[in-house]
């Protein structure tokens, strides 16, 4: 069995996989805006995407996801000769776990869901409407441009949703809730962080509608009226407190933290894009990628996963933990203004009253409320990736803090399993808690599978 290096500690600085195959990804390549002809094993690209009713024979490859990862991957691939079966719900987590009335943080330059075809960008897609994207960018436009990606790049992708996924001799068995299966060689696993979220522990008795997680609303007009505290200082905490007060909510938010940070303006970087227009682009890219992360010092360590991986561990780690500082946008603040913020403060207790909640505070105060938001975030852990079975779980190297040990074309140890997402950021680097990362996981994941075809 061919021996790749994966993100353990023993493989920093090791050769990369992508490196030795016949598709070759560098940084330049892997922003869609640049030109770009990927170097494949010599099969024709496909443009038909996968197809459902043809489940009875063994696929190449199944992509599990239909985020901008399982998306963008299928893009790669198809471009690589590889035709995937592709399986989700086209941008699910998007149109059912955020708010309405949400904008993207990330700037459009920095949420295209990278494909080596460059008629697959946002700005592409912004000439077939014929009109341009607002900044901030809304989630209805993200979303829309999401599904015209994936009626490119897999128009017959299965809708259904996977149960189980288990070894099989030397492939993979997935079975769909329905109970019917289907069979790959390779499964490529872009299940988003949905299943990661994070529900602080004095919160585990109280009942969803109570406490939900930011992720179980989508609807925030239906607290009308209502009292309510959302729990966190990043920017869902943030903007949900935006949203539920633009929809006449009574809102406080509560937080540990001395104060909520807000991002500045990059007018610099605003200014260094619109200099560097036209041919200059390319160039303008190089300098400072566009993935909206770092600054003029980190961000091609963070942008470019060769840099990211010649870094110490401790420099990795310091790197990653900069892109996750909770910061609300800089278009926030005067969309908050008449909120009540609770800083340096934690939630002590828990308690259910006739209508809502009472909530015991750090500094001795109680807060009732009709309905708490939790807004705290996701921790990933492997662990949780509920659909594989139990035995193929447990044959998943992971690191001591709940990452699958990865290759760089994110294989995980399970040959032929791959992981796409923010659960390879460790491996790729920070851009793949974000859309942007698409650029470094599509190209570095497709070398992976298509290099191993026979020649
Ligand atoms: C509130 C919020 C705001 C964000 N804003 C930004 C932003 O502005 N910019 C940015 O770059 N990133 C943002 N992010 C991060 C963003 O979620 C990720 O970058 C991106 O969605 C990751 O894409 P993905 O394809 O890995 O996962 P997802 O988009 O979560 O897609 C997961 C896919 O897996 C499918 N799936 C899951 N389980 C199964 C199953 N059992 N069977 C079949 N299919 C399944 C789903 O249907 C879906 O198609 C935000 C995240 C949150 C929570």
């Amino acid at each position: 069995m061919k021996q790749t290096p994966r993100n353990g500690p023993e493989c920093q600085g090791a050769e990369d996989v992508a490196v030795r195959t016949p598709y070759r990804p560098s940084v330049k390549e892997s922003w869609n805006e640049l030109s770009f002809v990927p170097e494949t094993t010599g099969h024709r690209p496909r443009w038909s995407g996968s197809h459902v009713g043809q489940s009875a024979q063994k696929k190449e490859v199944i992509v599990i996801g239909a985020g901008p990862y399982g998306l963008s991957a299928t893009a790669y691939l198809l471009a690589a000769g590889v035709e995937p079966y592709v399986i989700g719900d086209p941008m699910g987590f998007w149109k059912q776990n955020m708010p309405k009335g949400m904008f993207l943080r990330s700037r459009a330059e920095a949420s295209n869901i990278s494909a080596p075809q460059k008629h697959l960008s946002i700005e592409s897609y912004q000439k077939v409407l014929g009109r341009k994207f607002p900044d901030p960018l809304p989630i209805e436009d993200f979303v829309s441009y999401g599904e015209w990606f994936q009626k490119q790049v897999a128009p017959n992708l299965d809708r259904r949703r996977v149960q189980n996924v288990s070894k099989n001799g030397n492939g993979f068995e997935v079975t769909f809730e329905d109970g019917e299966k289907i069979y790959g060689e390779s499964v490529v696993l872009a299940l988003g962080i949905g299943l990661f979220l994070h529900r602080p522990e004095q919160f585990l008795g109280i009942p969803a509608q109570l406490a939900p997680h930011s992720s179980a609303l989508t609807d925030l007009s239906q607290f009308r009226g209502k009292r309510i505290a959302v729990l966190g200082k990043g920017q869902s905490a943030l903007e949900y407190a935006a949203i539920l007060h633009e929809n006449k909510a009574d809102v406080a938010i509560i937080t540990r933290a001395a104060e909520v940070k807000f991002h500045s303006l990059a007018w610099r970087k605003h200014l260094f894009r619109q200099l560097m227009a036209g041919p200059l682009r390319p160039l303008s890219y190089r300098i400072l990628p566009p993935t909206d992360l770092g600054d003029i010092h980190t961000a091609r360590k963070m942008a470019d996963p060769k840099k990211f991986r010649r870094q110490s561990p401790e420099a990795q780690e310091s790197l990653l933990r900069a892109c996750t500082k909770p910061a609300g946008a800089y278009w926030l603040p005067s969309r908050l203004k008449g909120v009540q913020v609770k800083t340096q403060v934690s939630v002590t207790g828990v308690e259910r009253a006739s209508a809502g909640l009472k909530l015991a505070l750090s500094d001795g105060t109680v807060e009732h409320v009709d309905v708490v938001v939790l807004a705290t975030g996701y921790k990933i852990d492997v662990s949780k990736y509920n659909i594989l079975d139990s035995a193929l779980r447990k044959s998943i190297k992971t690191t001591p803090d709940g990452y699958p040990e990865l290759t760089t074309s994110l294989e995980t140890s399970v040959e032929n399993l791959y992981m796409a997402g923010v659960i390879g950021e460790k491996t790729l680097g920070p851009t793949l808690r974000f859309v942007t990362g698409t650029s470094n996981a599509g190209p570095y994941l497709a070398a992976g599978i298509a290099g191993k075809r026979p020649q």
